[in-house]
């Protein structure tokens, strides 16, 4: 499948990992809106959150994500999750993903 995370999950495309696990994969987002961007994935493929059916893998992708700001030191200060689903949810790329976004004041409401 020719799917741009899922090269990045398998190694086959470069990216800045700064944490994975057997399930799940966080690397930094190649065009950061934050100090500390990074984006959370699930290793097999889910192309939007709609598809999902396993409330544990996706709970799992959620404890993961907040994992992964607290290792980039947001975790006290604050950060914010987001997924962004089909169009006029943003979504560009179509591999569920978390934007983990932190290091600075978020605004609401997001545009
Ligand atoms: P979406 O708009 O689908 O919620 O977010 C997709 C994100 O993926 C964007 O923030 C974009 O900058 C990022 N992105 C797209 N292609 C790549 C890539 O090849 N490598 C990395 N690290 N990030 C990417
Ligand atoms: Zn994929």
């Amino acid at each position: 499948m020719d799917c741009i995370f899922c090269k990045v999950a398998k190694g086959e495309v470069q990216a800045t990992v700064v944490q994975q696990n057997d399930r799940y994969l966080a690397f930094r987002d190649i065009n950061p809106q934050a100090p500390q961007h990074l984006l959370v994935i699930p290793k097999t493929h889910m192309a939007t959150v709609n598809d999902a059916t396993d409330a544990g893998h996706l709970g799992g992708l959620l404890l993961f994500a907040r994992d992964v700001a607290r290792a980039q030191g947001v975790g006290d200060r604050g950060y914010r999750l987001v997924i962004n689903t089909n169009g006029e949810g943003g979504q560009t790329v179509f591999h569920l993903h978390v934007h983990v976004l932190g290091g600075r004041a978020m605004q609401w409401p997001p545009g």
